[in-house]
């Protein structure tokens, strides 16, 4: 019987046999993190809603749309906080940032964050999930083109280290509060008449994120985009030198990348530059970021530059797996004990055992369920086990143990099993 529950739509369970590729991104995050000296940060699932409000914008489809946001409980005042699950992984970041001073570190402060689920309500479909998991770094402090180069750098070593091919860089620059507002006029000079014939999403986004009007997907809007004017021709002096920097400096990291002028992302406070990794045929976007540099004083710091990316895990696994790739498999069991024999002492001395090889930190299991002897070697054999380590009443009388070579193929019985005394027994398997 499958029970009454199902998880929610849009959630997922990632079962036992999903772990190896969760395993597998997850370590080389790390390694790759650690290569690059950035520092791990844990933020909580549940910050006040004004977190994400003041930063990601009013405009933005996450706020508007998608967060999962309620009313806590009135506490002893009677007050009621009004709490969002986090939906990205940078607001929370740079709140912590403030919060604990860190910006009095030597700068930039680089941290990474792993496997971080993110909840979003968007319409569940295939490689788009309520509930997903990013892995993300923020360096904070510096608005030096080289960390923007470093900071996309690191995602692409991430995804090579993986084996991920067909990888390519989208790659924009977006300006700043300086020119920026100048260009979003002129945008919106070229579509006020072209509103009419638009979807309905892009009369709203006119009104409230006039740039997210390039990020439009409706055909009936394609020739629009294609023919708007481009910021890059309108960015002032310092964004032009400072993307000149950073493309300059992006090809000590041996990055393929592309220029795309309607790159703009979806949240509203990237300023300067702006990226996003793309794979396969599809383009399905891996994860992406850009420089945040009014961040810190929307959430009432001071004036702190900051860059950052979020990559889907989910994503990479799919296209692990798309492009045929296995992960790396879990470590067998070294010993698995067998207990021949229904007297409570061959129980407890299979669990004495078991205990006891753990404890000497070899990977060991038994069956659990009062299983034939016939029934646990089936089990020992199936776990994968190198060594079945056998005690029936024989051996139990002469204080020793069998044990039988799980993986020798073609050996008469005698050869595959020896008998050593269970004082013996750790230095035993640990010499094998
Ligand atoms: P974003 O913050 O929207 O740029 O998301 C960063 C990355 O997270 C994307 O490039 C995707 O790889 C992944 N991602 C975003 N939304 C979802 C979702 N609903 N389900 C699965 N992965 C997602």
């Amino acid at each position: 019987m499958p029970g009454q529950y199902r998880a929610l739509q849009g959630f997922k369970d990632i079962l036992p046999g999903e772990q190896p590729y969760w395993r597998f991104v997850e370590n080389t995050v790390t390694a790759v993190a650690d290569l690059y000296a950035y520092h791990r940060i844990d933020t909580p699932t549940l910050e006040e809603t004004a977190v994400y409000r003041r930063t990601s914008g009013e405009g933005s489809d996450v706020v508007e749309k998608e967060m999962y946001s309620f009313d806590d409980r009135a506490d002893k005042e009677g007050s009621r906080a009004n709490l969002t699950m986090r939906p990205e992984g940078t607001a929370g970041v740079v709140r912590a940032y403030l919060e604990h001073g860190l910006y009095r570190l030597p700068q930039p402060v680089k941290l990474y964050y792993l496997s971080v689920p993110m909840f979003r309500r968007e319409k569940p479909q295939a490689g788009r999930y309520r509930e997903h998991h990013q892995f993300g770094c923020e360096a904070l402090g510096v608005d030096d083109p080289a960390i923007d180069a470093e900071m996309i750098g690191l995602l692409y070593q991430v995804y090579t280290q993986l084996g991920l091919e067909d990888i390519l860089l989208h790659l924009n620059s977006i300006g700043d509060r300086n020119c920026r507002p100048q260009y979003i006029e002129i945008l919106k000079e070229y579509y006020r008449p072209l509103l009419n014939d638009c979807c309905q999403d892009c009369k709203t986004r006119f009104i409230k994120n006039p740039l997210r009007l390039l990020d439009c997907k409706e055909p009936q809007d394609q020739a629009k985009i294609a023919a708007a004017p481009k910021i890059a021709a309108y960015l002032c002096e310092p964004c032009r030198e400072h993307f000149a920097a950073v493309q300059r400096l992006l090809a000590a990291y041996n990055v393929p990348w592309t220029l795309n002028p309607l790159l703009v992302r979806g949240l509203d406070y990237y300023t300067r530059t702006v990226f996003e990794f793309t794979s396969g045929i599809d383009k399905t976007a891996l994860g992406g970021g850009g420089r945040y540099d009014g961040l810190a004083e929307l959430l009432g710091g001071q004036p702190t530059p900051g860059i950052g990316f979020g990559a889907g895990v989910e994503r990479i696994i799919l296209e692990l797996k798309r492009q045929n790739f296995a992960p790396p498999v879990e470590e067998r069991p070294t010993a698995f004990v067998v207990y021949l024999g229904k007297a409570f002492e061959l129980k407890d001395a299979a669990v004495q055992i078991t205990a006891q090889l753990r404890r000497a930190g070899i990977k060991t299991d038994m069956s659990y369920g009062e299983r034939s002897p016939k029934a646990q070697m089936k089990q020992a054999n199936a776990s994968g086990a190198a060594y079945a380590v056998i005690i029936g009443e024989a051996e139990l009388a002469e204080d020793s143990i069998t044990i039988k070579d799980l993986q020798a193929e073609g050996l008469d019985t005698e050869k595959k099993q020896v008998q050593v005394k269970r004082s013996a027994l750790v230095s035993y398997l640990s010499c094998l």
